[in-house]
This record gives structure tokens, C-alpha cells and sequence, in this order.
């Protein structure tokens, strides 16, 4: 494993087709003094394609709370990108609907040949629990190459306002599991001030799940099409999904065309 210095800090590095994975160890060359920028054994990502948006991340949450109130299940997603398009998109691999996902599933029954996997994103549903001594077992064994994995938790309690309260994500390498922040691995939505004010006073939430299945069948086979997808449109959802766009439609006509601000989730 390579060990550069960055700043001043010995870091480890490791380099893939399309990113860059920079771990912190927290020491500096000569003085070993604790880096006051960044906790030792977290990890950033320097992309070499254009960082995946945040709409990705959305469509996961929707997406797991529509499983979770069909299914009462978990749900895995990939982050893919295509390198004969150049497009950055989620795919969700054909799964057992059950109470654990195993994340390192049919890699090569999934993906194309020109798609390189980006993130694991998985969903415990209504748990407030990170990763899992399973999710642990399943990294490792990809863990030649670094993975980027994603959990997210409390899917009926999600704050817009802040995902990190809700989205936990690692990369794991070489047997040690490193914490990143959410916005290593999507970039930020741009929101204008005069909506994010609004934003603001709403606190969104993303809506309450309940569950309307009396029986749960754990063993259906979850293969997403496109009327899965469309729900928001067709009225399949059971109330309007709270998207950025959304607020900023709603509050179109008191933009005044102020500076755009960004979400801040700055370490
Ligand atoms: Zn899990």
C-alpha cells in the first residue's frame, strides 16, 4: 500500500480507474503530532470522473422506503458508472427481498462489461444501526480493492436537512474500514438562499413509512422495472415524495435571484 505525504500528514493512498482513495493517519512526517484537520483512519476521495450527483443518493432513499413499505426489507443499490457513455448511474442488481442483503452479490451477473462499480449502497430500514458484523464479512471478502459502502439507517426518520444523521459510509481495504463523510461520495445540491430559508422552516422529512403488508413474504424476488420507478407519477407512492426540486418549485416566485448557497457539510 503506497504512503504519501500530503500536507505534512503520512496518509496511504490507493489509486483505481476512477478515484482516488486518500487515508488520513492522523501523524505527520518527523513530529507525530495529531492532524488537526482530519481524524486518523478516516478516508477522502479524490474522483477522477465527475463526482456522482446527489439525485443518486435520493433515488436510494425513495427507493428504500418504498421497499421497506412493500416489503418490510432492505434493499441494495449500486452506484455504476459507464465508460463507453460516461454516465453515473444507480442499478439495482436482482435481489432476495429478506432482513440482510448480502453486498458482495453477483458482480459479473449485474454489470456490463464497460460499467465499473462506484458504491454499494445498502438500507436497514427503520434500524438505527450502521454497518453489521455481516456487512463487515461481506466488504471483506472484495477487500483486495477498496469499496466504497454505504448504509442507511432510520428510513422513516430522514432528515433533508442533514443526511449524515442517516447515511453512514466506509470504504474497506485491505482488512481496515475507513469512515467517510456522505459528501466524499455525492456532490452537494445546489440550492438558491431564498429556497433553502424555506427548506429551513419546513424541516422535510422524508415521509413516514408504515408498512401495509399484513404477511410479509421474505422470499419475493425484487427486480425493479419501471413502474417501480415511475411511482411519484403514477400516484403508486402514498404521498408526494419531498424532492429539492419540489421546494424549489414551490417557492419559485420569491426567488430573487440571490447568490446560489450550498448545503453546508463542511468538516
Ligand atoms: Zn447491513
Amino acid at each position: 500500500m503506497p504512503t504519501i505525504c500530503r500536507d505534512g500528514e503520512v496518509c496511504l493512498a490507493v489509486k483505481t480507474d476512477v478515484m482516488e482513495v486518500i487515508i488520513h493517519s492522523g501523524i505527520y512526517e518527523y513530529t507525530q503530532v495529531q492532524n488537526p484537520r482530519h481524524r486518523p483512519t478516516t478516508a477522502e476521495i479524490i474522483w477522477s470522473i465527475e463526482k456522482p450527483p446527489f439525485d443518486l443518493l435520493m433515488d436510494f432513499l425513495l427507493t428504500s422506503a418504498e421497499v421497506y413499505k412493500r416489503y418490510r426489507s432492505e434493499v441494495t443499490s449500486w452506484v455504476v458508472h459507464n465508460t463507453t457513455t460516461g454516465d453515473t448511474y444507480t442499478k439495482y442488481p436482482k435481489q432476495e427481498v429478506a432482513s440482510a442483503i448480502s453486498t458482495g452479490m453477483m458482480y459479473g451477473e449485474n454489470l456490463a462489461a464497460d460499467e465499473i462499480l462506484l458504491i454499494v449502497m445498502h438500507s436497514h430500514h427503520t434500524m438505527n444501526i450502521s454497518f453489521s458484523a455481516t456487512d463487515t464479512a461481506d466488504e471483506m471478502k472484495t477487500a483486495m480493492f477498496p469499496t466504497i459502502n454505504v448504509v442507511v439507517k432510520n428510513i422513516d426518520n430522514f432528515s433533508l436537512l442533514d443526511p449524515a444523521k442517516n447515511v453512514d459510509c466506509r470504504c474497506a481495504y485491505m482488512g481496515g474500514f475507513y469512515p467517510l463523510m456522505w459528501t466524499e461520495l455525492f456532490a452537494e445540491p445546489i440550492i438558491p438562499e431564498c429556497v433553502w430559508t424555506n427548506i429551513q422552516k419546513l424541516k422535510p422529512k422524508l415521509p413516514s413509512v408504515q408498512p401495509h403488508a399484513i404477511g410479509v413474504n421474505r422470499s419475493v424476488t425484487f427486480t425493479p422495472d419501471d413502474s417501480f420507478f415511475v411511482g411519484a407519477e403514477t400516484g403508486a407512492y402514498d404521498m408526494d415524495m419531498p424532492t429539492f426540486q419540489t421546494y424549489a418549485d414551490d417557492f419559485d416566485e420569491d426567488n430573487r435571484r440571490r447568490p446560489p448557497r450550498r448545503m453546508t457539510h463542511e468538516r
